[in-house]
């Protein structure tokens, strides 16, 4: 047995003592704010059990395991539908940007393991309606003067801004320099005068994304996370730390197997739905493509074994799994048909094709629309020319709005 199996069967009996306290069951019709508390409570048990911070260096309160060992307990945790939700940015990018780039050691530390304890939740302030896809588009401004920075804007779709103690940011300190160059990186207080958080309901009711308004928000340089006009560097070091993330080839959606159950309880043209041509070949097409996307998280976790870097075709994850995931969806509800539009309370994107289909298009946008993966795709696995952007180096304030 490998080290890694010896840890996946750890990880595995773990969840499983603590599943009637934490799992699908004990979260049962609570509300927002008991969720969040038993999500709180979740993570200091993570943490005190030694699965938590599991790549991160054992300085800032982490284990120092490999991000094989992470991704291996985040598979073994996503079936329990634990409420880990809420943590799922602040743990995966704002708090490892302060770890890798916050100047003050032992401060990075006391966040660092407040955080994986679940006591503080930090967001990710970079979106704004100018700057999503092209995050050098963002007009967020930051101007030196008395007292250190002033920060003016709006950013937009922050993910749990509501419950967020602190934040990291990018916005733009000079305009004068070309897009990518005059951008800044700080921290702040989420509860700083001049913050305010507004929320935005997604089709499916739920509230998890936020418009933040800056109005003279002073932020002190103390909390600058990069070099002035530097962000841009810093902001893609952000970005680029969940590369390791791991993907669901079911797109983070209902498992195929469900999708056959639901078929087989329906009626297409006076027939049961399972001898349908068309279901039959969407049930193939779902399965040829999660096969061949589990075979490239095969191969990447091996590639990471022996201590290589996995490569780019991790975008085609995303990509394929939440499309699948859409139209798999589409077809459970055409085929259920109107009681198809009714979802439970307790239901979940992977437990339920309305909730899932409703979900579906976030998953398309965040963390790198269709379209732009599909140029990373074009450019970095097919070699072609890159897209065309005619905006390169010229001053931002020149840059027709
Ligand atoms: C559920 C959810 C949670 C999010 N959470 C956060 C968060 O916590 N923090 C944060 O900062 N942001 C967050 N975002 C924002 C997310 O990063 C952006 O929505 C995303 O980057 C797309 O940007 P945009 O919305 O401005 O769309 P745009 O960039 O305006 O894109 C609109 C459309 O145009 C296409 N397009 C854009 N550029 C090109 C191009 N060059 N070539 C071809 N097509 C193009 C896109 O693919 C898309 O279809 C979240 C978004 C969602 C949906």
């Amino acid at each position: 047995m490998s080290a890694l199996d010896g840890w996946r069967k750890e990880a595995r009996a773990w969840l499983a003592s603590v599943a009637p306290r934490f799992g699908k069951a004990a979260r049962h019709r609570l509300d927002e704010a008991a969720d969040l508390a038993l999500g709180r409570a979740y993570l200091a048990a993570r943490y005190d059990a030694g699965f938590a911070g599991i790549h991160w260096p054992v300085e800032v309160g982490g284990r120092g395991l490999s991000p094989l060992h992470k991704l291996v307990f985040e598979a073994e945790e996503l079936p329990f539908a634990m409420p880990s939700g809420y943590f799922g940015v602040s743990l995966g990018m704002p708090v490892p940007v302060l770890i890798r780039f916050a100047s003050d050691r032992a401060w990075a530390r006391e966040r660092a393991i407040a955080a994986l304890r679940g006591e503080e939740i930090w967001c990710q302030l970079f979106s704004e309606p100018a700057g999503g896809s092209d995050l050098a588009g963002l007009r967020t401004r930051a101007e030196f003067g008395d007292g250190g920075w002033r920060l003016n804007g709006q950013k937009l779709w922050t993910t749990w801004a509501q419950h967020a103690d602190y934040g990291v940011i990018v916005a733009r300190s000079d305009p004068a320099l070309p897009k990518h160059k005059g951008l800044t990186y700080f921290w702040l207080d989420m509860r700083s005068p001049g913050v305010t958080v507004r929320p935005i309901r997604l089709a499916d009711g739920t509230h998890h994304v936020n418009e933040v308004f800056f109005d003279e928000v002073l932020v002190p340089d103390s909390q600058r996370l990069s070099p002035v006009d530097g962000g841009f560097g810093v902001a893609m070091a952000t970005l680029m730390i969940e590369r390791y993330a791991g993907g669901d080839s079911a797109g983070f959606g209902p498992p195929l197997e469900l999708f056959i159950e639901t078929a087989r309880g329906c009626i297409v043209n006076d027939r049961p739905a399972l001898e349908d041509g068309r279901v039959r070949a969407a049930i193939a097409r779902a399965y040829a493509a999660r096969a061949g996307l589990d075979a490239i998280q095969q191969r990447a976790m091996r590639m990471m074994a022996e201590g290589m870097e996995p490569g780019p075709e991790g975008s085609l994850g995303k990509l394929v799994a939440v499309r699948s995931r859409q139209r798999l969806s589409e077809l459970a509800l055409d085929l259920m048909g109107s009681a198809g539009l009714a979802w439970h309370l307790d239901a979940t994107t992977r437990d339920d094709w309305a909730k899932s289909w409703l979900d579906a298009p976030t998953g398309r946008i965040a963390g790198g629309a269709d379209e732009m993966l599909l140029n990373t795709i074009a450019e970095r696995i097919l070699g072609l020319p890159q897209d065309h952007r005619p905006d390169k180096g010229v001053p931002f304030n020149q840059i027709p709005a």
